[in-house]
């Protein structure tokens, strides 16, 4: 349902809606409840229902996240009050690394501030809430979304019918910056726009003002991290582009 919508689905991401700074771009749903892109909210609402009609009950782990949550999450695994985890999923000590070496694991993992698909809109995290019991959570694992995991049949769904809506999945080949994320879905008529205006410029201005663990690093790789962690992504089918 939607509770509120803009009128302003095919207008380019500003600097602060890229960066998660601002809610203008967005529309609030109350079922399921989370904020969306203008242009993609229908298309998700519409492609939830074909799910439905299937058995599926596509549910956003996470939708919209702005700028200043994903600070909050770097800083805490920075400074080890969150679980650090390396690429293998193996659990680090924050305290024993380096600068350097802590940016790395939390990339692994999580985005930069400013860099996060999730500040458009145009990206969720999706599951499959009949899968699972009642009052129960994913893990957001693989193995859940693999042949014998609760998340397999929406796996196969996802990936027969998601780019009839205009949605892909741009994490499912790991491409040494963001690991396998088969949850992660993407709608690529925005976000494919958002890849594009996304540069160092518009990130160093976001990350000017925020207190960011780790900054100096950061700072210091930025266009290595856009290449990295921004643009190496599966590139969306024409299907979804076109839809
Ligand atoms: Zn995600």
């Amino acid at each position: 349902m939607l509770r509120r919508v803009t009128s302003r689905p095919h207008i380019p991401l500003d600097a602060l809606e890229l960066t998660g700074r601002a809610r203008t771009h967005l529309v609030e749903l109350d079922d399921p409840r989370c904020a969306l892109h203008a242009a993609a909210a229908g298309p998700f609402l519409a492609m939830r229902a074909a799910a439905a009609r299937e058995g599926l009950l596509l549910e956003p782990a996470s939708a919209f996240r702005d700028f200043e949550r994903q600070c909050l999450i770097w800083n805490a695994k920075y400074r080890g009050e969150r679980p650090l985890l390396d690429r293998a999923g193996r659990a680090l000590e924050a305290a024993a690394l380096t600068p350097a070496e802590r940016v790395e694991a939390i990339l692994c993992w999580s985005a930069l501030p400013g860099a996060s698909r999730h500040h458009w809109g145009s990206d969720l995290d999706v599951y499959d809430r009949a899968a699972l019991p009642e009052g129960a959570r994913p893990a957001l694992l693989p193995a859940e979304y693999a042949p014998g995991g609760p998340f397999a049949r929406l796996d196969a769904w996802l990936a027969a019918h998601a780019h009839e809506y205009g949605f892909y999945r741009p994490y499912m080949s790991d491409r040494g910056g963001v690991g396998f994320e088969p949850w992660h879905i993407s709608y690529a008529p925005v976000a494919d726009d958002c890849v594009a205006r996304l540069d160092a410029g518009v990130l160093r201005d976001a990350l000017g003002s925020a207190e960011l663990e780790g900054a100096a690093e950061v700072r210091e790789r930025l266009g290595e991290l856009l290449v990295r962690h921004v643009a190496a992504v599966d590139p969306a089918p024409q299907a979804a582009l076109d839809a």
